[in-house]
């Protein structure tokens, strides 16, 4: 059995995109095209724990001429600039991944101040363009990835607290505009996903039965199930699907046995701590 979910995985996914039809948009290049392209793939990057990681994976895509689109979270280890300007001198677009409205407690003013202050770093230096929302976000900011950050949480899931934070990062966008912020718009939002493949790694599985939130409109995804990396690298050989939008957070993908291991525990209690979750919900 050879694991999915590593390096080496990921380099076979873009190697099949690299030898196929397919051409690899960014999500501005993509928003910003009125005639939206035919045999298209976007790649999003939210980066949500460890800058540093992303590059090997960056240098990976661009060796094979491909560009895609980096979300870096304004928060201190994340926010590293030495390491975005090269990914983003590697080609890359790269774009802002915004937790205001967590970080500001649901203070929507505040969050606006934020977003706008945040938004000016990264349009001085990357000219940024497009956004998108973090989600998933915990309660006490404990990001619920890691194992170790998991164990904290096992105490609030078995107290039948909710650990999931009740802000949506979304919300800011009722009564604001993109272009207000010379924006050309969100990664989720701006997208008409209709007509578009959506797959995402959510929880180390391209399986749509683990994702409550992570969802889009599509027409498509109901007639394909998809549960592996290499479904993924059949379908693009195949090349019968015309748009293909790829979600992937690299923390997921792992070079070690041990570190692969230790992630996919962490995943399994974060599954079913989501499952409990749900469950009590339904009781109250
Ligand atoms: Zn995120």
């Amino acid at each position: 059995m050879t694991l999915d979910f590593t390096l080496k995985k990921y380099q076979q996914i873009i190697e099949s995109i690299a030898d196929s039809k397919y051409k690899v948009v960014t999500v501005k290049d993509y928003i910003e095209s009125d005639i939206k392209p035919s045999n298209a793939i976007i790649i999003r990057h939210d980066v949500d724990l460890d800058a540093d990681y992303q590059l090997q994976f960056a240098r990976l895509e661009s060796d094979l001429g491909i560009h895609t689109s980096y979300y870096f979270r304004h928060i201190e280890k994340i926010y590293k600039q030495p390491i975005i300007n090269q990914i983003y001198e590697l080609g890359h677009e790269v774009g802002y991944h915004y937790e205001v409205i967590t970080k500001a407690k649901g203070d929507k003013n505040k969050a606006i101040d934020l977003f706008k202050k945040e938004l000016s770093d990264f349009q001085r230096n990357w000219h940024t363009k497009t956004v998108c929302p973090h989600g998933g976000s915990f309660v006490e900011n404990v990001d619920g990835y890691a194992l170790k950050d998991i164990v904290k949480l096992i105490p609030k899931l078995l107290s039948k607290t909710s650990v999931f934070s009740n802000w949506t990062n979304f919300n800011i966008w009722k009564e604001n505009k993109f272009s207000d912020f010379k924006l050309t718009g969100d990664a989720y939002d701006s997208i008409d996903f209709s007509g578009i493949l959506y797959l995402s790694d959510t929880g180390r599985s391209w399986d749509k039965k683990y994702k409550r939130l992570d969802k889009v409109e599509s027409l498509i995804n109901p007639q394909y199930h998809i549960s592996s990396s290499n479904d993924i690298i059949k379908l693009i050989g195949k090349g019968e699907v015309d748009k293909i939008y790829l979600l992937v957070h690299f923390e997921q993908w792992k070079n070690t046995f041990l570190d692969w291991l230790s992630w996919y525990i962490a995943q399994l209690i974060r599954r079913n701590g989501k499952k409990i979750i749900f469950k009590l919900k339904m009781k109250k």
